[in-house]
């Protein structure tokens, strides 16, 4: 507990057997004295369940917005991206596995307390932070305090998550959040249990919760593995039940899988794949519906629900035509267009740039 980067946390509980299990998320780690969880980042110290990256990050970058992805919030804003180590999932074609699956707490190079984080958006000019490479529903407390003192600079706050956390904490965490991107990574149970090793019942509690309980704007993303996850009756179900549970409204990626981590014998997904995938999506009737990490112009655009027109053209995440109002109505039909505006569209473009703290 020296460790000034390790804090108390809620949402732990001891059980009969003399172990403490955390409650954060469904994983329910059990721990004796000295044990880390699943996720790494909190363990079991001084009879209590601490969180161990507190104010460390593995690094900071500017983004479009779009990349999180959300082409619904604050569109060709700047967002400053960052991640700490760790992960509560154990997802076997991570594409980020070099931090969300470090066992080094040395990768966390960059120290920074809310405040100093707040002040670096600023500076860089983002509307907002995002917490993303790897989810925060680990580092939670940490996240909340970031979103707070960014609300006192007028910067929002968007969680890049795969949802998997339990009611109590997730009640307390989103009221934190504007936005969130959730990782709906497939569509059954046997996906989920053998490739994630968690449960797809949890992650479609917390889309319900995210769309009837919270005002925070969110869209799903749906990375499709050749093989794997990408079967036309699984992306009709998913499809189904977005719109059953969640509504026409909420935006879906189909984003493109490269080999990696675990899985580096499954093939890249093809772009005639989320090309089907979209398809189907906007036949079921969902109406802003996108295909990513691939050049795809009609994928990448937002077509108005009331005339049809490409009101947004994209290519990957630059922005090549914008014809929203100010408060994202539809400049040909006046058609309200979902999501969160403010003002015209930003121009950041499609730029990547690395951020060190105090530099
Ligand atoms: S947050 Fe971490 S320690 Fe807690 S239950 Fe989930 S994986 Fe285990």
């Amino acid at each position: 507990m020296d460790d000034p980067f390790t804090v108390p946390t809620r949402w732990w509980h001891r059980l009969d057997d003399g172990r403490i299990q955390c409650d954060v998320c469904p994983r329910a780690c059990r721990l004796h004295e000295g044990q880390r969880g699943l996720c790494f980042v909190r363990a079991r110290v001084d009879d209590q369940v601490v969180l161990t990256s507190y104010g460390r990050s593995s690094g900071f970058c500017v983004d479009p917005v779009e990349k999180k992805p959300l082409n619904h919030f604050l569109p060709g804003s700047a967002v400053l991206s960052f991640g700490t180590a760790g992960c509560n999932l154990a997802c076997k074609f991570c594409q980020n596995w070099d931090i969300s699956k470090s066992r080094d707490i040395d990768t966390l190079a960059d120290a920074a307390s809310p405040q100093t984080l707040a002040a670096l958006a600023e500076r860089a000019g983002c509307r907002s932070v995002a917490f993303t490479y790897n989810d925060p529903v680990i580092f939670w407390e940490y996240a909340a305090d970031v979103a707070d003192a960014c609300h006192e600079r007028g910067i929002k706050a968007i969680a890049v998550t795969a949802g998997y956390m339990n009611p109590g904490p997730r009640e307390a965490f989103y009221p934190h959040m504007d936005a969130a991107n959730v990782d709906l990574k497939a569509f059954t149970e046997e996906f989920y249990h053998r490739t994630c090793a968690a449960h797809l019942a949890d992650v479609l509690d917390t889309l319900r919760y995210l769309r009837h309980e919270t005002d925070v704007w969110f869209e799903i993303t749906t990375l499709l593995i050749p093989g794997r996850n990408d079967c036309d009756a699984e992306i009709e179900a998913e499809c189904a039940w977005i719109l059953d549970n969640l509504g026409p409204d909420v935006p879906l990626h189909f984003t493109a899988f490269h080999p990696d981590y675990k899985m580096t014998d499954v093939p890249a997904t093809p772009s005639a794949t989320l090309t089907r995938a979209r398809e189907t999506a906007v036949r079921h009737g969902l109406h802003y519906v996108y295909t990513g990490n691939v050049h795809d112009t009609d994928g990448g655009s937002t077509f108005c629900p009331g005339c049809r027109r490409a009101v947004v053209v994209r290519d990957w995440y630059r922005m090549l035509r914008y014809e929203l109002t100010d408060a994202g109505a539809c400049m040909n039909c006046g058609t309200p267009v979902a999501g969160v505006y403010d003002g015209p569209a930003g121009h950041w473009g499609a730029r990547r740039l690395p951020l060190f703290v105090g530099g």
